[in-house]
């Protein structure tokens, strides 16, 4: 049985990243709910050594939970590419290297799935992953996933979004995740997704 939160509790966001903790605030204000960051509780930053989305997601919520004594959310997500057997995966972020350069981790997509002579028209089948993690202190740990699947395309397209969206067209539209307005992407968006399920679990009506 998943426990609720009540409105007017405070939670921990298992971030250092003000811009995840802003989008997760947004998320959750209309629950009577608010966040802080990791940041300022000066809690440590737990390294991501999990092989999964879930796996890491889980450990930052239950370092988070257990350091602060509050109820800690945590994501983790990334891109999945069929053809790379789910690459850049987990390492999604680590692609961009040091300098969070994403046109060198795209370009890095493309000439990995060139090299497995998988490029095939409309281009190669890959998905957006989110798993969100609620961890209360001493448990329970709970974890919603959701995912949005489509077809990557070359050259990138659009200059909205973040991260891997200007190659990634989902399954329906024809805009690219870059070129569609944000809340077009948030409607349908993994970490929506994910966030729905955790939303109808978690939080009050
Ligand atoms: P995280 O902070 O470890 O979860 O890193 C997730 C990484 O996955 C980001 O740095 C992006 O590269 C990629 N990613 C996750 N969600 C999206 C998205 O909605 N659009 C584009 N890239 C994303």
């Amino acid at each position: 049985m998943t426990k609720r939160l009540e409105r007017g509790m405070r939670l921990v966001v298992a971030s250092h990243n003000a811009g995840k903790v802003r989008e997760i605030n947004d998320l959750i204000a209309p629950f009577g709910l608010s966040a802080v960051s990791a940041g300022p509780l000066g809690l440590p930053e737990p390294e991501e050594t999990g092989t999964t989305f879930r796996a890491n997601a889980e450990l930052k919520a239950v370092a988070a939970a257990e350091a602060a004594k509050l109820p800690a959310l945590s994501d983790d997500s990334g891109l999945e590419v069929e053809a790379l057997d789910g690459a850049p995966g987990i390492y999604s972020a680590r692609w961009a290297g040091p300098g969070k350069d994403f046109g060198v981790a795209m370009q890095r997509v493309v000439e990995e799935v060139r090299a497995r002579n998988a490029w095939i028209a409309p281009g190669p089948r890959a998905n957006f992953t989110a798993a969100l993690t609620l961890a209360w202190p001493g448990g329970p740990v709970t974890t919603f996933e959701g995912k949005v699947y489509g077809h990557l395309i070359w050259p990138p397209r659009g200059t909205r979004g973040f991260g891997y969206d200007p190659m990634f067209v989902a399954d329906g539209e024809t805009l690219s995740f870059g070129e569609m307005e944000p809340a077009a992407k948030h409607a349908i968006s993994h970490r929506a997704r994910a966030f729905k399920q955790f939303a109808d679990a978690c939080l009050g009506s």
